[in-house]
């Protein structure tokens, strides 16, 4: 399943059932550094301790060595839709439970923990909003929620968010940060990956709208290896982790050593996979020029 490439192989186990064991996920937990809580937070690029608030002020990122820290998904809406113009949509629809799932607790008691700490119902925020006055339907990942994982309302949330585009025939933009599908509703998270690309080919094709995709750290899993990559322009925060599988898997998949810089937004701008790395000061920035340049001319 993608959101868990680099769970032990059943042949490395040596009989035990490795669906019994704990598996190592994708994606790393958020580092202690960019935890929500906490008054001070050491910053993994450079090791200095930075006072919070000054993180925050300068939109996550480090002010010594740039380093680009996980940031509030709605911090980031916040910062790049003209002040006041977002609206959102579709977050009365809920998670349910359609397999009856149950790990190291059921899915559905998961659930239930996460809305109640976050305050959310799912792992993604979407509406309709304006960016340097343009009218766009934009929506972001909540990366704290389950590590971003796309289940069913994730899928549903984007092909709403596609299909109002297609509809208002406004750009689309859509901000990545996830492990990828979300194991605990199987094959019904992965439909998702087509569902979602289904809807941006008739973007493309009925409304004839521009689709931006960026993909912030990390974007893995199936949510990398449907829309995240399907953008008519994909921009990408410096140093993200951006891959399907997880870096051990493919190092044992294929006996090889992994090449320096592997799997970071550096290494797929540099092989033609990102069209542009754009530092966060500078994306709403960016985002106003592109939508210029790619609006067909009225
Ligand atoms: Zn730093």
């Amino acid at each position: 399943m993608a959101t868990d490439p680099d769970s032990p192989s059943p042949a490395s186990t040596s009989g035990v059932r490795w669906f019994e064991q704990t598996p190592e996920p994708l994606v790393p937990e958020p580092r202690q550094s960019t935890a929500p809580d906490g008054l001070w937070v050491r910053c993994p690029g450079c090791q200095a301790i930075l006072f919070r608030q000054v993180l925050d002020e300068n939109l996550g990122v480090c002010p010594t060595c740039q380093h680009h820290h996980r940031w509030d998904s709605l911090a980031r809406l916040k910062h790049l839709v003209d002040e006041g113009s977002f609206e959102r949509h579709d977050a009365d629809i809920l998670p349910v439970d359609p397999l009856g799932f149950v790990d190291g607790k059921p899915y559905i008691q998961r659930l239930a923990a996460t809305q109640n700490r976050l305050g959310e119902p799912d792992a993604y925020v979407a509406g309709s909003a304006t960016i340097a006055t343009i009218p766009v339907e934009i929506g972001t990942f909540h990366f704290a929620f389950m590590g971003g994982s796309m289940g069913s309302v994730v899928g549903e949330l984007i092909t709403r968010q596609i299909e109002r585009a297609i509809t208002r025939k406004v750009p689309c933009i859509i901000i990545s940060a996830s492990g990828g599908a979300r194991m605990q509703e199987g094959i019904f998270s992965l439909m998702q990956m087509a569902k979602t690309s289904a809807a941006l080919a008739r973007l493309r094709d009925d409304a004839k709208m521009p689709y931006i995709s960026l993909l912030t750290d990390p974007t893995t899993g199936g949510v990398a290896a449907s829309f995240a990559m399907l953008g008519d322009v994909i921009l990408a925060e410096p140093n993200a982790l951006i891959g399907f599988a997880g870096p051990r898997v493919i190092r044992e998949t294929i006996r090889q050593e992994l090449p320096p810089g592997f799997q970071t937004s550096q290494y797929l701008l540099d092989h033609g996979l990102v069209d542009q790395i754009v530092p966060r000061a500078h994306l709403r920035e960016t985002l106003g020029k592109l939508l210029r340049v790619l609006l067909p001319s009225s």
